[in-house]
């Protein structure tokens, strides 16, 4: 039996859906289910056993990627440090529970890690020094491969650059209870404060968004762009402003070769835009072959990465057997 043909199970754990697929040659094949996630950790870890033994009944599996939110250790498969998403999931063994209870191989990496490292391999990637995912959502998550491995960091956290402090003025709360981290101005959520802000003192004929403003949404501004409202306009031109500030001090740290942009906000990026603002703020040696690159996977680089991730594992655990 070709070995490389047999599929791990990906399986991509968010705040409010499991999404499941088989994934071969880094590439989802058939069928993938999507359920919302439950509240708790035993339902979840109930969950998930339940999506395992759906897809053993028709197909020989070879592990189990799991990509999740939080601050994960790979190597003892447990997520330990804060996951606000996912409440009384931290701490949570899940490596060593999913493989007793299946006794298959299991790698349970973090989602913006398991994200890059999908990303990496499907856009052919390999040869590069340094490749920075950085997945643009609700909040800000990143990945950093480095000669084509993920770089973790010292505590398993290298990639939180999220909360990368962007200003010293104290004028936006992260969610991560910092002030004026990445996050809290280039993510959704930091659009729709722009927004906020600069509908500050300005009456209904000014901008459709007035009306909105108790209300409003990141769709919102989104839309009234779209339609040439010049406030909503004004604040997706901050938003790139906002975006490009930590993705300078990304290629001041890591000079890397490649961004990635994904994530469900990253379809509104204008690409020419933000290359113009990068090539504008850093040094020239640092942007000059900087490469900028869409999202391939999608929703789905979670799933694909993370399989990759127990794929590659099991490889290796093969090469050491047979050395
Ligand atoms: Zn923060």
């Amino acid at each position: 039996m070709d070995k490389s043909q047999i599929p791990a199970l990906g399986i991509d754990l968010g705040g409010t859906k499991i999404c499941a697929g088989l994934v071969i040659n880094h590439t989802l094949t058939g069928e993938t289910r999507r359920i919302p996630t439950p509240q708790g950790a035993d339902n979840i870890t109930k969950a998930l056993l339940e999506l395992i033994r759906h897809f053993q009944e028709t197909n020989f599996i070879m592990g189990v990627g799991i990509a999740t939110a939080g601050i994960v250790n790979p190597e003892t498969g447990e997520v330990i440090g804060s996951t606000g998403n996912l409440p009384g999931w931290e701490g949570t063994p899940i490596k060593k529970l999913i493989q007793s209870r299946t006794a298959l191989r299991c790698h349970v990496e973090n989602d913006a890690n398991a994200a890059a490292y999908g990303e990496f391999h499907a856009a052919h990637l390999e040869d590069r020094i340094c490749t920075v995912t950085v997945t643009l959502g609700t909040g800000i998550g990143v990945g950093i491969v480095l000669n084509g491995k993920l770089y973790r960091g010292a505590h398993f956290a290298a990639g939180e650059c999220g909360h990368i402090k962007i200003s010293m003025d104290n004028r936006r709360r992260c969610t991560c209870n910092l002030w004026d981290c990445w996050e809290a101005y280039g993510s959704g959520r930091g659009l729709q404060a722009t927004g906020w802000k600069l509908l500050e003192g300005l009456s209904p004929g000014q901008s459709s968004l007035v009306d909105k403003r108790d209300n409003l949404t990141t769709k919102d501004i989104l839309e009234a762009a779209a339609e040439g409202d010049s406030v909503a306009r004004q604040a997706l031109e901050k938003w790139h402003e906002h975006v490009a500030c930590g993705l300078v001090s990304l290629c001041h740290t890591l000079d890397p070769d490649a961004f990635v942009i994904t994530g469900g906000m990253s379809k509104f990026i204008d690409y020419s835009t933000l290359r113009d603002m990068l090539a504008d703020r850093t040094l020239p040696r640092v942007s000059e072959k900087l490469e900028i690159h869409p999202s391939i996977l999608g929703e789905a680089a979670g799933m694909v990465g993370a399989a990759d991730l127990v794929l590659d594992a099991a490889r290796e655990a093969e090469g050491a057997a047979v050395l």
